[in-house]
């Protein structure tokens, strides 16, 4: 590989754009894609001194690859992170950190407001291996604190949380984690580093869905672990390695590429849902709209707080339960029913019935899902059409 200019002196802009790239021998201005598995070595002592540590340089793309790299370098340049590590889905990264981060006989603690899947890592597969798992009120500090236990190894919270943009205080927990030794995780899909860097704020290691807002245009599946030297070093490196949830070299090219214009797009995704917000608060069938930066917004200041912009989900709730919610979907012309988010196109799915119909009705409840609930990845077309299409299918609902 070629020349890689200096980046430490970049702001987070140029980083966005420029952070992390290697050239290689054909000096390309784009990030190449490098597409392979294996790599050839100049001799068998090179190969043996590889596989030794000795020399730098790639083995296999199990373990490493250029491409995928370059996205892991640019992401810790945007969240201000020490080192990253890319994975085949979110759901892989998160699974990773927890099964690479404990053994038996430990215990988490997590806020209840989580995406169904995380849910279920937590809840079903961890006490499979004799893991332990409270379940905890985010916004309730001394919840948090009362769940701690010796045992306690890692605290896990999204926030905003999936579908019901709960927010939870990543600075008091991050103390709660300290004070007894544990590390919090946080799951920081619904910000991406453009709005949030759980890191500024104590967080000591953070999980990404990269399928989201970071591809930003509904292509790829990913996933990122963001940490310190010591996690990579002592529990991830060698679990990642052998367990093989590697990213695909592909699909990091096309989160590279889409990192360059992360932070235009969820300017562009925070405004836009704002006005939808906004608008949907008018309208006589809806009963609750959740955004993080309305001032209606239970914990509006904390947003502000943590957050440089709302981001591109607004939760909503119709009168009429389950049966308007469906009319309502089933009545939209422009935004599509997907249980995806994060897309340029606009997307709408009703959580009860899909994200989180794995759940128990006591999980689902606590989780904030109810049965008029809707969530609207609000997309980069024109707010003037969405809030038509959204009038006009609340006519029918
Ligand atoms: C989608 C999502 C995940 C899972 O990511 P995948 O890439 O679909 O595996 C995890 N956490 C949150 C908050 C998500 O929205």
């Amino acid at each position: 590989m070629g020349t890689n200019k200096k980046p430490g002196k970049w702001r987070k802009r140029t980083q966005a754009v420029r952070g992390g790239q290697v050239r290689s021998a054909f000096q390309e201005t784009c990030e190449p894609l490098i597409f392979t598995a294996g790599y050839a070595y100049e001799d068998a002592e090179e190969a043996a001194a590889r596989f030794k540590g000795e020399s730098p340089g790639y083995q296999y793309s199990r373990i490493a690859n250029p491409t995928v790299s370059m996205f892991e370098e640019r992401m810790a340049l945007l969240e201000g992170a020490p080192v990253a590590r890319a994975t085949a889905t979110g759901m892989a990264a998160v699974s990773a950190v927890f099964l690479a981060g404990l053994k038996t006989g430990d215990h988490v603690v997590s806020a209840n407001a989580l995406f169904g899947s995380c849910r279920y890592v937590l809840e079903t597969v961890l006490p499979r291996f004799g893991i332990g798992c409270t379940f905890v009120e985010g916004s309730d500090l001394g919840a948090w604190k009362a769940a701690m236990r010796p045992q306690t190894r890692l605290l896990f919270m999204e926030t905003p949380s999936n579908p019901t943009l709960a927010i939870v205080d990543i600075a008091a927990v991050a103390k709660i984690a300290d004070a007894n030794g544990a590390r919090l995780v946080v799951d920081n899909a619904f910000a991406t580093p453009a709005l949030q860097r759980p890191m500024e704020f104590g967080a000591h290691i953070v999980v990404h869905s990269s399928t989201k807002f970071i591809d930003g245009q509904g292509r790829a599946l990913g996933g990122v672990i963001l940490c310190r030297q010591d996690f990579l070093d002592e529990n991830l490196n060698l679990f990642l390695r052998n367990t093989g949830p590697a990213l695909s070299p592909f699909n990091a090219w096309l989160h590279l590429k889409s990192l360059e214009t992360l932070e235009l797009r969820m300017k562009q995704h925070s405004e836009n849902a704002l006005a939808v917000a906004d608008f949907l608060a008018g309208q006589k069938k809806v009963t609750r709209v959740l955004y993080p930066f309305r001032a209606d917004h239970p914990q509006h200041n904390l947003a502000k707080s943590q957050m440089d912009g709302g981001g591109g989900v607004v939760t909503f709730e119709v009168e009429g339960g389950n049966r308007a919610a469906f009319k309502l979907l089933n009545a939209l012309k422009l935004i599509d029913i997907s249980s995806n988010l994060g897309d340029a196109k606009s997307l709408a799915t009703h959580p009860e019935t899909t994200t989180h119909q794995k759940l128990t009705p006591e999980a689902r409840a606590a989780a904030g899902v109810t049965n008029g609930l809707l969530r609207l990845s609000v997309g980069l077309e024109d707010t003037d059409d969405l809030c038509e299409d959204l009038e006009q299918a609340l006519k029918v609902a």
